[in-house]
């Protein structure tokens, strides 16, 4: 068996807001490929759903009764792309692992990151363990039309 190593240590250059509480939580997860992906102050599995996909939602903006997540994404940016939803059709910006070109997440408004109110994460792409898959990476998605 390879020995796994998990690298949940940050560095603090990677903190664009520290702060003692900010900091201690932060979380790190990787592409299925073992590429670094995103480092946030929340567990991802926490944050709420949309209903569309499933995908995980991630607030980049604060609201009077909610913090936005403190984040930080580390992928490439992918053609924007038009997805088919029972209401109509949807646009996606997206956002791909820069060494192995998986989709890992999108939002409706042009790049860059966080220029719309929310980001989300599609699922099964990520996990907290470098080097192994999450549980629903394999789950069915939509069907998606590019156009
Ligand atoms: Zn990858």
């Amino acid at each position: 068996m390879p020995k796994i190593i998990s690298r949940s240590a940050v560095s603090s250059s990677l903190d664009a807001q520290p702060t003692a509480s900010s900091a201690a939580a932060l979380r790190v997860y990787y592409c299925i490929c073992g590429e670094f992906i995103l480092v946030i102050d929340r567990n991802i599995a926490a944050l709420p759903r949309r209903k569309t996909d499933n995908a995980i939602v991630i607030r980049t903006q604060d609201t009077p009764d909610v913090k936005a997540c403190v984040f930080k994404l580390n992928t490439v940016t992918g053609d924007p792309v038009l997805v088919e939803r029972a209401e109509g059709h949807e646009r996606q910006y997206r956002f791909m692992c820069p060494r192995c070109s998986l989709l890992i997440a999108y939002q409706s408004t042009p790049p860059p990151v966080k220029s719309g109110e929310y980001v989300y994460i599609v699922p099964g792409s990520l996990t907290q363990v470098q080097g192994q898959v999450p549980a629903d990476a394999f789950e069915e998605g939509d069907d998606v039309v590019t156009t």
